[in-house]
C-alpha cells in the first residue's frame, strides 16, 4: 500500500486529484534530477539570487559559468558581479526583493510585485561574526524563501568554527548551520534543499565547483548538510565542467546492482574506465553492467585473501585513480542474539576488506591525485536497533577516511565517505513495511532516495572539482531526522 502511494506521488494527475479532494495522503514532491553526463551549463535559464559578501565575485563567476542569471540583493553590488559574469556573457540584475529596490536605476530592476520564482538563494555569510551580522541572514532569506521554485536550492557559505576565533564568532558560525537545517525542513516539502558550504581560510579557490554541484539537480537528495572545503589535500588536476573523469580508471566493488551499479554507470558517463568487482555468484549481472559501460570485470569476494592482488593484476601498470568501496552487507539481530558469524561477516565485508584493499592499492597502484570513497551509512552515525555490527562497520569508515585523508593529502589524494540514508535498493526492500515507510517519511524531503542520488554524489567527490573535500562524510539522506 505504501509503496503504491510512493508510485502515486510521481503521477502528476494523481497528485492533483489528492490535492483537489484535500485527501490526508502525504505525497512526496518528485525531485528534479539530472540524467546523463554533466552538462556545461546545468543552470541555463535559472535565476539565482546572491547576497553581498567577500566571495561575491567568485560566487557570481561560478553561477555565470553554469549558465545562471545572477540577481544581486543590492544595486551597489552590480559592478563587482557584472565584472565576474562578463566572461560568460550572462546577465546580472538587481533582485526585485532588494533592500535597495527604491534607489536602484534602470539596470533591469523589476518591481517587487513582479518578483519571480528563483532556482536558488546563495548567502555569503563568510564575514559574519556578530549577532547583528547574523541578522543579515534573516534579512536576505526571509523575503525570498517563498519564491524558491520546486526542487530549488538554498546555499549558505560560511567559515568553519576555529579555536582561534572568539566564542561569539563561533556561536554565529554554528548558528548558520542550525538555521540551514531548519530551512531544509521548511523547503523540503517543495523538493528543495538547503545546505551549508563551509570554506576554510585559503581554500576559497576550491569553493566554486562545490557550489556549482550543490545548485545542480545532481545533488537532489543532499539536504541539511554541511560541506567543508579545505586546502588540506595537495592540488591535483584542474577541474573540468564536462567529462571530469576523462582518462581516469575507477574501481567499484559490489557493482552488480543497487548503488554500486549506479555508481559504475555514473563514473563511466563522466569518462572513467570502470572495473566492476562483485562476487562470482553475480557474474551475469556484473558482466552486463560492465559491458554496457565499456568497463571490465573482476569476479571476487572482497574478503578473499587474494583479492587485493587480483585487483592489482587487473589494473595493470596504469594503476587506478578512483576506488569506491561499495560492497556491503547487513546481518541484523539485536546484539544479545547476534551470532559470531553475523558479526564477523559484516565487519569482514564492510570494514576489514576496505582497509586491506586500500592498503594494497596505496602501496603503488593508486595514483597521485586519486580518490578513496567509502560507503558509510546514517546507521553508522545514529546507530540502529539490530545493527550493532553494521553500525560499527559504517561508523568505522567515518574515522577511517578522516585519518586516511591526512595520510594521503601530500599526494593530492582525497578520502571521503558517503553516508546514505534510506535509498531504494534490494537492501532496503528487505526492511519490514512500516519501518521502511518511516525511513522514507522521516526526512526533510519526505521520501527515499534513488541509487543514482548516491552515485551522483560519489561521481562529484571523484571529480577534480572536489579536491577541497577530504576526510569528510557526506550524508545523502534527504535530510533524514535519524542521527541529524
Ligand atoms: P545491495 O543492493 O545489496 O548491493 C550490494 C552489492 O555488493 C551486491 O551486488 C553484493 O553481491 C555485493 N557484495 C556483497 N558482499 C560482497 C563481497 N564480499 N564481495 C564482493 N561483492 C559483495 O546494496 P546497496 O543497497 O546498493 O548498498 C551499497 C552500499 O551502500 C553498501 O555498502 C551499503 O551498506 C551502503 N548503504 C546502503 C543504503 C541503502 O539505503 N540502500 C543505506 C546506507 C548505506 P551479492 O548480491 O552477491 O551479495
Amino acid at each position: 500500500m505504501n509503496d503504491l502511494l510512493l508510485a502515486l506521488g510521481t503521477n502528476r494527475r494523481a497528485r492533483s486529484v489528492v490535492g483537489a479532494l484535500k485527501l490526508p495522503i502525504p505525497l512526496p514532491e518528485p525531485l528534479a534530477r539530472a540524467a546523463g553526463p554533466w552538462e556545461a551549463r546545468p543552470l541555463e535559464g535559472e535565476s539565482v539570487v546572491v547576497s553581498g559578501g567577500p566571495l561575491l565575485a567568485a560566487i557570481t563567476g561560478a553561477l555565470a559559468e553554469a549558465g545562471a542569471t545572477v540577481l544581486v540583493d543590492d544595486a551597489a553590488l552590480l559592478a563587482t558581479a557584472r565584472a565576474a559574469a562578463e566572461a560568460y556573457a550572462r546577465p546580472v540584475r538587481v533582485d526585485a526583493d532588494s533592500r535597495g529596490a527604491s534607489s536602484a536605476n534602470a539596470s533591469g530592476l523589476a518591481s517587487s510585485a513582479n518578483a519571480s520564482r528563483v532556482h536558488a538563494l546563495v548567502l555569503d555569510a563568510t564575514a559574519f561574526e556578530t549577532v547583528e551580522q547574523l541578522r543579515a541572514a534573516y534579512v536576505f532569506l526571509s523575503p525570498r524563501v517563498g519564491r524558491l521554485a520546486r526542487s530549488g536550492r538554498v546555499v549558505v557559505i560560511a567559515r568553519a568554527c576555529a579555536s582561534t576565533a572568539s566564542p561569539a564568532t563561533n556561536a554565529v558560525r554554528t548558528a548558520l548551520a542550525g538555521m540551514v537545517r531548519a530551512i531544509a525542513k521548511e523547503v523540503g516539502r517543495k523538493g528543495a534543499t538547503a545546505n551549508t558550504l563551509i570554506v576554510a581560510e585559503g581554500a576559497e579557490a576550491r569553493m566554486p565547483p562545490v557550489l556549482r554541484w550543490l545548485l545542480d539537480r545532481r545533488s537532489a537528495f543532499v539536504t541539511a548538510q554541511p560541506l567543508t572545503v579545505t586546502a588540506r589535500a595537495a592540488a591535483a588536476r584542474s577541474p573540468a565542467v564536462v567529462r571530469p573523469l576523462d582518462g581516469q580508471v575507477a574501481l567499484v566493488t559490489g557493482a552488480a546492482r543497487g548503488i554500486g551499479k549506479a555508481t559504475a554507470q555514473a563514473l563511466a558517463a563522466e569518462g572513467a574506465r570502470v572495473i566492476c568487482v562483485d562476487r562470482a555468484e553475480d557474474s551475469a549481472e556484473t558482466s552486463q553492467v560492465a559491458q554496457a559501460i565499456g568497463g571490465s570485470v573482476v569476479l571476487a569476494d572482497v574478503t578473499a585473501a587474494d583479492t587485493p592482488q587480483r585487483i592489482i593484476d587487473a589494473l595493470g601498470p596504469r594503476g587506478v585513480d578512483i576506488v569506491v568501496h561499495n560492497a556491503g552487507i547487513t546481518r541484523d539481530k539485536t546484539l544479545g542474539r547476534m551470532s559470531p558469524e553475523a558479526w564477523d561477516a559484516v565487519l569482514g565485508v564492510n570494514l576489514a576488506a576496505v582497509i586491506r584493499i586500500t592498503d594494497a592499492l596505496l602501496a603503488g597502484a593508486l595514483r597521485d591525485g586519486g580518490r578513496v570513497l567509502c560507503l558509510s551509512s546514517v546507521s553508522g552515525i545514529a546507530g540502529n536497533v539490530g545493527q550493532a555490527n553494521y553500525s560499527a562497520s559504517k561508523a568505522a569508515l567515518i574515522g577511517y577516511v578522516d585519518a586516511l585523508a591526512a595520510q594521503v593529502a601530500p599526494r593530492g589524494i582525497t578520502a571521503n565517505a558517503i553516508a546514505p540514508g534510506f535509498i531504494e535498493t534490494r537492501m532496503t526492500a528487505a526492511i519490514p513495511l512500516m519501518i521502511r515507510e518511516a525511513g522514507r517519511r522521516l526526512a526533510a524531503l519526505g521520501q527515499g532516495g534513488q541509487p543514482e542520488d548516491v552515485a551522483q554524489a560519489l561521481a562529484f567527490l571523484a571529480s577534480p572539482g572536489a579536491q577541497g573535500i577530504t576526510g569528510a562524510t557526506l550524508r545523502v539522506c534527504g535530510g533524514a531526522l535519524i542521527g541529524a
